[in-house]
């Protein structure tokens, strides 16, 4: 997961958005437990350890969640850094609470922040786990996924100015955005450049702010969202939208959304590819004599497989085209049934005399056969 990818900060910690602190707390605790990298072996737990701290860090300041709620992630990157966001964040037992270890895993989360003053920033991608069924990868199809983002702001279209005014040129910076600082002494002229405070860079300046979006521009908006999921997606994948992303600010374009996908696993069917494997248990005299076995499939289907004589403990049986859909390419993959041969224990003692009879005859026909 690229650090860029943000989630809903409700949807990382699993709560509502009306969520009282306490929740907040609890939330993260638990999850934070779940997923610390020197408890979770998972390869992506420490992307989701931090995920969940900085969605802690942001909601349990009031200040912070106020941002986030009515601007996005858009909204809390453009006024705190990493730094800002952890500053007086209570770790608890996690990394002794020391600072300097924390950063050492963390690293910048919102790595576009130095370079964009100069450069039209782009809204933030986001990014929303959808966990599917087996059955729902094969079928592929439309799925609606629900997500709050910032979007520009219906009342003031995205200026932050009271409709019927507009942002004017910053009177503090010339509407550059940067002020000049100069230092001089005998030898040396030093001239440093620093971001306007009266405009925050923007180089506008909003007298009358839009009472709906509070002069930023942006609104926190609840959003359905039409997922076309590829039939045989796999799990992992990332699904772009493009567009669909957090708002730009000042009129940037949007960023994109990426749906990522989780499948769970299945009761009975694994999955390699486009091949999917069934352990099929049978009996002794049905691996010996032959027989035919239905094996559950995707979708309730139900698959028959023959059995021939003679089949030994582990034989994969293939049946074509009975696996998943290929993702990259016409048709299914296959499904492999892996026998698995039962030996019969509560033997009656009419088996156990049948079975001695059989041996009996085993020996007998080696002896024959000289072998
Ligand atoms: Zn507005
Ligand atoms: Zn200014």
């Amino acid at each position: 997961m690229a650090a860029q990818h943000k989630r809903d900060y409700y949807e990382v910690l699993g709560l509502d958005r009306s969520a009282a602190q306490e929740q907040i707390k609890q939330a993260y605790r638990q999850l934070a437990m779940q997923w610390h990298p020197d408890r979770n072996s998972a390869a992506d737990a420490t992307d989701r350890f931090k995920e969940i701290a900085e969605a802690y860090a942001v909601l349990s300041d009031e200040t912070k969640r106020r941002a986030y709620d009515t601007t996005g992630h858009a909204g809390v990157s453009e006024r705190w850094s990493t730094e800002d966001i952890f500053r007086d964040f209570d770790f608890g037992d996690f990394f002794g609470g020391r600072m300097g270890d924390v950063w050492s895993v963390f690293g910048d989360m919102f790595p576009g922040r130095t370079a964009r003053s100069k450069v039209s920033p782009q809204g933030a991608d986001l990014r929303y786990d959808l966990h599917l069924t087996l059955d729902d990868a094969a079928k592929g199809g439309e799925r609606v996924i629900k997500l709050t983002r910032s979007d520009i702001c219906k009342t003031c279209g995205g200026n932050g100015a009271k409709p019927g005014t507009k942002p004017v040129s910053c009177s503090e910076c010339h509407g550059t955005g940067e002020k000049q600082q100069v230092r001089a002494d005998k030898t040396m002229r030093v001239v440093t450049l620093t971001t306007c405070t009266r405009c925050n860079g923007r180089g506008l300046f909003i007298e009358s702010p839009c009472v709906t979006c509070k002069g930023s521009g942006l609104q926190f908006l609840p959003h359905s969202i039409k997922v076309q999921i590829p039939a045989g997606v796999e799990h992992g994948m990332l699904l772009r939208l493009a567009g669909q992303g957090e708002a730009g600010p000042q009129g940037a374009p949007p960023g994109d959304l990426l749906v990522r996908i989780y499948i769970q696993p299945h009761a009975t069917l694994k999955r390699d590819g486009d091949d999917l494997y069934a352990v099929m248990p049978i009996s002794l005299p049905d691996a010996a004599l032959g027989t035919k076995v239905t094996v559950p499939c995707l979708e309730d289907e139900k698959v028959i497989v023959t059995v021939p004589p003679g089949t030994q403990n582990g034989t994969m049986l293939r049946a074509r085209g009975k696996g998943m859909p290929r993702l990259h390419g016409r048709g299914k993959g296959d499904l492999y049934v892996v026998v698995e041969v039962k030996t019969p224990t509560d033997l009656t003692s009419r088996q156990r005399e049948l079975l001695r009879e059989f041996k009996m005859e085993a020996s007998k026909k080696a002896a024959a056969t000289g072998s």
